[in-house]
């Protein structure tokens, strides 16, 4: 397929060297003249505007910061300028209200569109391991879902317009309550004499157990590898952990869902990024225990 796609960088880049990798043709256009050297040598097609990345192309994908830049550059320059009957995907983490408003600006344009933003870091991204959770019509996941497949190991459909961002961020609520849960309660196992490798040794195969603590375990030297391991270089950062909570927290207040638990792992993650740790692994948080 002609893929045009919008936004190489950490995550975009990965992808559309993947996409490239199962035979597609791929057009790239980002601000950023670095970002598209690096297109270049994955060898996706360069391009100076959307306009031009566009034309011809069978599916757009996008891979951009934030919502404002996402609703900017396909009501500007993709909407009505790609051709009739190109689908598309934009796999950007953004608030839910804007992801559908943009799939209802397409729409009454003619096009079909999902929201499909990912799990997993720029390691899955490169290695085509995402997991991608859509909102769309059947018919938009139908279309979407083989050019997911060439950037990901899993592609779920999570219901109409703006259901794959909400599914999203109320997972990434989910983690960071856990992973808050879990440095407590390591730090107050070890203030009550239990080493750390014990209670890891109990608490894993017992009720407490969560993948925070499994997978991903904030004590140094305890679990399989992690960040934790490399000085909380690496992995999932405080800024974009953060960045998740906050669109969690808007949702919560636009829908009026109970968030206490979700409310308070935002405030310590908004503490510990303000204090200049927004570049370290989320699991970080540990260090201020
Ligand atoms: P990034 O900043 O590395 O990449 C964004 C790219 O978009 C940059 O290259 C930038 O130049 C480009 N861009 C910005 N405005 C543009 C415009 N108007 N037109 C064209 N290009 C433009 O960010 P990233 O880490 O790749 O994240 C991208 C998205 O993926 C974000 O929504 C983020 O929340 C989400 N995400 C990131 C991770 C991660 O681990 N980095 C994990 C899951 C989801």
């Amino acid at each position: 397929m002609k893929i045009a796609f919008i936004g190489l960088g950490n995550m975009g880049g990965g992808m559309a060297a993947n996409l490239v990798k199962a035979g597609h043709d791929v057009r790239a256009f980002d601000l950023s003249q670095d970002a598209l050297t690096a297109a270049k040598e994955a060898g996706c097609g360069v391009f100076g505007s959307i306009g031009e990345a566009v034309t011809g192309a069978e599916a757009v994908v996008s891979m951009l910061p934030n919502g404002a830049i996402v609703k900017g550059v396909y009501t500007d320059s993709v909407i009505g300028t790609a051709p009739a009957g190109a689908i598309f995907l934009d796999c950007s983490t953004i608030d839910v209200a804007t992801a559908r408003d943009v799939i209802g600006a397409a729409e009454s344009d003619g096009y079909e569109m999902v929201d499909a933003p990912v799990s997993g870091g720029i390691a899955a991204a490169n290695g085509g391991t995402l997991t991608f959770m859509v909102g769309g019509t059947q018919s938009a996941f139908d279309r979407a879902k083989p050019v997911l497949e060439a950037m990901g190991k899993a592609v779920i459909h999570a219901g109409d317009s703006g259901n794959g961002q909400a599914a999203k961020i109320c997972n990434n609520m989910l983690l960071a309550i856990h992973m808050a849960g879990t440095c407590e309660a390591f730090q107050m196992a070890e203030k009550l004499g239990l080493d750390p490798q014990t209670f890891y040794d109990i608490s894993s195969v017992s009720s407490g157990q969560n993948w925070s603590m499994t997978s991903y375990c904030p004590v140094p030297g305890v679990g399989p590898q992690s960040p934790s391991d490399n000085d909380y270089q690496g992995g999932f950062a405080t800024a974009l952990m953060l960045k998740d909570l906050r669109l969690a927290m808007e949702a919560a207040d636009a829908s009026d869902s109970a968030v206490p638990m979700g409310a308070r792992a935002a405030a310590l993650y908004e503490d510990f990024n303000g204090a200049g740790n927004g570049g370290l692994d989320f699991s970080a948080l540990i260090k201020t225990y």
